[in-house]
Formats: structure tokens, C-alpha cells, sequence
């Protein structure tokens, strides 16, 4: 990783690149927040950290968009199988969330976006990125016999062994131990 990949993120949810000199000193956002740079072994800690979620996010939105994911068959008998389970996995991407404005924090970040929306990714590889976060949308079959031994998916730790059994989707928890996962839909 090089210098010029050190980054640092402020409250309002705007990513700011930042040089190895600046370690240590302080910037002043655009929303008009000072935000205190940490040393620079800190700061090349979040971008690797950083840089890490975002391959295995990658990972997944590549296999998802070439259609190799979720595959033909249900990911636990192997057997065909066309139900799809749904989920959203959102990793929380910055070292540590800046905890002074909280909530609220998070409310403006949300009206900033409205007012100031990002380039539409929605059709590349790239993972969606909301703040602080990055969210991908891994896709599970399990057949109907299975789910009936395995449990239910909307129950998070049922979800957790599901997604376990794909290597692309356990890499990012690997990466990302905290990530949140949510159950977003089923097919019948
Ligand atoms: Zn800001
Ligand atoms: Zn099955």
C-alpha cells in the first residue's frame, strides 16, 4: 500500500485523502468540521483495514454480477435448486466510528447524501458505499428439505452458517468480523 492511499473519514460521511506529512495534524472538512489525524501508523492501519473490506465486498459483487454466485444448486445438498435467499451484509468500513455526533451524526450524513448524491454504482462491481459503511447483497439458494433442517433464515445466526458455507461470503466476515447481516427476502 502507498501513501497516497491514506484517507480519513469524517462525521458527515465525506472521505478526505490525506498525505504521510499530515499525520498528527489536523484538516478541515468541507462540511466545516476539524477532524484530528491520527499518526500515521494509524492512518495506514484504516486504509489497509479499509482496503481489505472493500476486496472482499468486491469479491462478492463480482461473483454476484457474473452470475457464478449464488450458482444453480442450494448451497448446503448441492442438489438443484432455484429458491434464493436474500441478504444485506453491511460492513462497517472506517477504523472506528467517530462517536461525537452519534445518531445524529448519522441523520446529517443521510442528508447530506440527499443533497449531494453520489455517482450511481449500482451496475459495477463496486460495492455501495453509504458513510461509513459498505454494503454488498450476497444472494443464497437453499432448497425448501434444507431450510427445514437448517432453521430459519431470517434468524441471523442461521443466515451466518449459510453464508459460512460460501467462501466469498465468509471472507467477509473474516475481513470484517463485525459486520451487520440482515435478511432481506426469500423465493417461495
Ligand atoms: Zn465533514
Ligand atoms: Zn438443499
Amino acid at each position: 500500500m502507498s501513501t497516497k492511499d491514506l484517507f480519513v473519514d469524517c462525521e458527515c460521511g465525506v472521505r478526505t485523502a490525506v498525505s504521510a506529512g499530515m499525520a498528527g495534524s489536523t484538516l478541515t472538512c468541507r462540511c466545516g468540521q476539524t477532524i484530528a489525524l491520527p499518526a500515521l501508523g494509524e492512518l495506514r492501519h484504516i486504509a489497509g483495514r479499509d482496503r481489505h473490506v472493500t476486496n472482499a465486498a468486491e469479491l462478492v459483487n463480482k461473483a454476484i454480477n457474473s452470475g457464478r454466485l449464488p450458482g444453480t444448486t442450494c448451497v448446503f445438498c448441492e442438489r438443484p435448486s432455484s429458491r434464493e435467499i436474500r441478504c444485506e451484509v453491511v460492513c462497517e468500513s472506517s477504523a472506528q466510528k467517530q462517536t461525537f455526533l452519534g445518531e445524529q451524526g448519522d441523520l446529517l450524513a443521510s442528508f447530506l447524501r440527499i443533497l449531494f448524491p453520489l455517482p450511481s454504482v449500482s451496475a459495477s462491481d463496486e460495492p455501495q458505499t453509504v458513510g461509513h459503511n459498505t454494503i454488498v447483497r450476497p444472494v443464497i439458494r437453499l432448497c425448501h428439505s434444507c431450510q427445514a433442517t437448517l432453521g430459519n433464515p431470517r434468524e441471523t445466526k442461521t443466515l451466518r452458517k449459510l453464508m459460512d458455507m460460501v467462501p466469498e461470503y465468509s471472507k467477509l466476515f473474516r475481513e470484517y468480523p463485525y459486520a451487520e447481516i440482515h435478511f432481506v427476502n426469500a423465493t417461495e
